[in-house]
């Protein structure tokens, strides 16, 4: 139901649009994670061009969906990445006031649509001062880098980070990841990465069970294997308090299997799991460790039944976690650009472990509220946006 004193907002595209003008029309892009995002990523790519700004794409590999990243400034290291991504979650089954792709302002301070947050507030902050930026006399540069599929995932940060290490010659330093933070600095997150475990049985009346092997009982093994891991980690004192929980977490969420009946040895099964870590904790690491058990197991089952296999396949790329010491110089410019002196963790994965992992200093810094991100009538309030205006025009100040 949509309230009838509050009507969406309306403007059209030109080079000079305020922050609030931008935002109404990103929000008008109801580009998922995982959908084709030419939509969006054209009217961002024309609004650059109007500006003068020369950008350049990087593409899934299908050619479908495309990040976009530009350098505004002097071709000379140094300078910063703004780093946002271009996709929203679903309003599938939400119960939204507001029509959720088109920007509302009903006059209570706060201006609602799906992203509004999470994250096109930040990347509307950003483009907004593009002009200034472009009129600036930058001594160092500022670089624009918008993804995809990144609430999906972070599928394609990884190679948008690393395509913009390989591609410029000369290296951003710092990468500022605009993910909603109050326009505090996040230094850290854990990282993640999910799985899914297939086994193979063989059928047989359930009393061989001692000759045969069961697909159910395998997993079973598996599954403990990787609460118990959990448990020695803490028990080994790999605990970090600056995450709630304080440690690596391992969780199996669902189970499959095709087995028939209470008598019947299961001839398969499967199941998907994640490992959420601490910085300290390494997520090849473990799973190598999870790796070496399931051979070990192949074995033993392989004297029963020797096509016993045990697969695992990532469901999708690592999410690095993120580990930016306090007294590195991105966290003093945070600092410096927002005023916020609170360094705080981040409890949710985002695209800084990738940019950390391509050699810049990342941290996570944007406007808007987390406990505002995926839910019905997500907004933004208008001084949050104001803000997130304040904190970039203040990096172009201290780049001159
Ligand atoms: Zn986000």
């Amino acid at each position: 139901m949509v309230a009838e004193s509050s009507k969406p907002l309306s403007f059209a595209q030109s080079p000079f649009m305020n922050v609030t003008e931008i935002l109404h029309h990103l929000i008008s892009f109801p580009v998922l994670g995982g959908q084709v995002n030419s939509s969006i990523a054209s009217w961002i790519e024309n609004y650059l061009t109007q500006n003068g700004v020369a950008f350049v794409n990087v593409w899934n590999e299908e050619k479908t969906k495309r990040c976009i990243h530009c350098r505004i400034g002097p071709a000379i290291d140094g300078g910063v990445i703004l780093s946002g991504h271009m996709d929203v979650v679903p309003v599938d089954g939400q119960d939204w006031t507001y029509p959720p792709f088109e920007l509302t302002d009903p006059g209570d301070g706060k201006l609602y649509g799906r992203g509004t947050s999470d994250m096109k507030g930040y990347v509307a902050c950003c483009l907004s001062l593009v002009p200034e930026m472009m009129v600036a006399d930058l001594k160092r540069p500022i670089y624009l880098a918008l993804s995809f599929d990144e609430e999906i995932g972070c599928r394609s940060g990884q190679m948008l980070a690393n395509h913009m290490r390989d591609y410029y010659e000369e290296k951003p330093a710092f990468a500022i990841i605009g993910e909603p933070t109050m326009l505090h600095g996040f230094n850290c997150q854990k990282g993640i990465v999910v799985y899914k475990t297939s086994l193979n049985g063989i059928n047989a009346h359930s009393s061989k069970i001692m000759e045969k092997v069961s697909a159910i009982h395998e997993s079973a093994r598996l599954i403990t294997w990787l609460e118990d891991k959990m448990h020695e980690l803490i028990g080994n004192g790999h605990i970090d308090h600056r995450f709630v929980p304080p440690h690596t977490t391992f969780h199996v969420g669902t189970f499959e299997k095709s087995g028939t009946q209470f008598n019947i040895v299961s001839d398969s099964a499967s199941f998907m799991w994640e490992i959420r870590n601490i910085p300290m904790d390494s997520i090849a690491g473990l799973f190598g460790e999870f790796e070496a058990f399931c051979r070990e197991r192949e074995v033993i089952c392989q004297q029963k039944f020797p096509d016993f296999r045990i697969v695992n396949e990532e469901i999708h790329d690592e999410v690095p976690s993120l580990d930016t010491p306090e007294e590195s110089r991105v966290v003093e410019l945070i600092r410096t650009i927002t005023g916020n002196h609170a360094i705080k963790s981040a409890a949710y994965a985002a695209e800084a472990g990738q940019f950390q992992r391509a050699g810049f200093e990342a941290i996570i810094c944007g406007p808007g509220d987390i406990d505002q991100a995926h839910k019905a009538d997500e907004f933004i309030s208008k001084d949050q946006l104001q803000k997130g205006v304040g904190m970039i025009r203040k990096l172009i100040e201290i780049s001159c």
